[in-house]
């Protein structure tokens, strides 16, 4: 185990030194080791560190004075309270009130050291959103982007979202001198349990706010609104749901903001019929063409196809457009568009039309005879859906 240096000693000052003294020796030597200019240096970052240590204990006058009488032993020795193991997010959330313009200035940007594993937490996160969109089954079969106006909670311009009115408007938290955490000791059967719960007073913020941002009351977001650009994947449907992360309501005080989750409905088409992948579209024909034959427009999630209907079409009859269904969301696959033939049968008819119709109602031609290979309307089904 290594002998640990002198506070005093590691940040430079004499014993009798001010409290303004003490920031300022080390603002001087944090930057020094600071591991954005010693990159990969483990010995600049321990030192680093060390000042960070001394700098904790000696910025409090508690602490300050227990130090003074006890050495080491006095402020926990093994780790009491952050002896040793403060880690680089603890010094660098230190920052915002020992250094000036420039730390305040990445301070409010929010993200220093944002590695995870800092015990600390700033602000409140951001509830999620729900917003619905409503797509089309051209826009499902494309996929689409959308720009929508989303009504939210967004971070308050005037103090970016921290809530204070001005960079002095910070100081360490009184009740848990900054760490964001405290320590309880409780009595349990076992004996002595120690847990360390988030500070009540700053929220396991570190510090408070002695002065609030008067636009937004100190909460650091204001409602509002914001263009939110919306990719939306080809194949979608009915009922799915979409998450963008970081685009729901803006956080308190600079904390995380929540998600926008977009729940998909469909636009009923007017025409064609989703089943899945598939598409399904009802085609009427007159009687003469589906004895002649003929050629038609069919409407498609893709524009408009050319079909041929061949002489002697039956009613009932399914025509398949491969692949002119919906893509798959998730993998290559394609859906097919089945067209079913109905003969359409006139639902009143003039006297000539009616003396035409019985001239040849009793021809052999008109009777029903379907063929062997005619198959019916369950094998048909069993077809398409296999
Ligand atoms: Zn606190
Ligand atoms: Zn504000």
């Amino acid at each position: 185990m290594s002998t640990k240096r002198d506070y005093y000693e590691i940040l430079g000052i004499a014993k009798s030194a001010s409290q303004d003294e003490i920031k300022k020796a080390y603002r001087k030597v944090a930057m020094q080791y600071h591991p954005d200019r010693n990159p990969d240096n483990k010995e600049a970052e321990e030192k680093f560190k060390e000042a960070a240590e001394a700098y904790e204990v000696l910025s409090d006058t508690d602490k300050r004075a227990q130090y003074d009488r006890f050495g080491h032993a006095g402020v926990g020795g093994r780790g009491g309270f952050n002896g040793g193991n403060m880690n680089m997010d603890d010094i660098f959330s230190n920052f915002g009130d020992i250094f000036g313009e420039d730390i305040f200035g990445s301070f409010f940007g929010g993200n220093r050291g944002g590695g995870g594993g800092g015990r600390r937490s700033r602000g409140t996160r951001g509830s999620n959103l729900r917003i619905k969109i409503r797509l089309t089954y051209e826009e499902i079969a494309k996929g689409a982007n959308k720009k929508i106006k989303v009504k939210k909670y967004v971070p308050c311009s005037h103090c970016s979202g921290l809530g204070a009115k001005d960079k002095n408007a910070f100081q360490t938290c009184g009740t848990c001198g900054g760490s964001g955490q405290v320590r309880k000791v409780t009595q349990t059967f076992l004996g002595q349990m120690q847990t360390v719960t988030t500070c009540p007073t700053c929220h396991g913020e570190g510090q408070t706010i002695t002065s609030k941002c008067g636009h937004c009351k100190g909460e650091g977001r204001v409602y509002g609104e914001e263009m939110v650009n919306i990719d939306i994947p080809a194949g979608v449907q009915e009922g799915m749901q979409l998450s963008l992360s970081g685009k729901g309501n803006a956080g308190e005080r600079g904390g995380a903001p929540g998600d926008l989750l977009i729940l998909i409905e469909e636009e009923p088409h007017p025409e064609l019929q989703r089943d899945g992948l598939n598409v399904a579209y009802d085609l009427y024909i007159s009687f003469p063409d589906a004895v002649f034959g003929t050629s038609v427009e069919v409407p498609t999630i893709d524009g408009k196809a050319k079909i041929k209907i061949p002489a002697g079409t039956q009613s009932g009859k399914i025509f398949r457009l491969k692949g002119k269904g919906f893509p798959s969301v998730n993998s290559y696959e394609k859906g097919d568009q089945l067209i079913h033939v109905n003969v359409w049968t006139p639902q009143q008819v003039s006297s000539e039309e009616k003396a035409f119709l019985e001239k040849v109602q009793a021809s052999d031609n008109f009777k029903p005879n379907p063929e062997k290979s005619e198959k019916g309307f369950f094998e048909k089904v069993r077809d398409i859906f296999s």
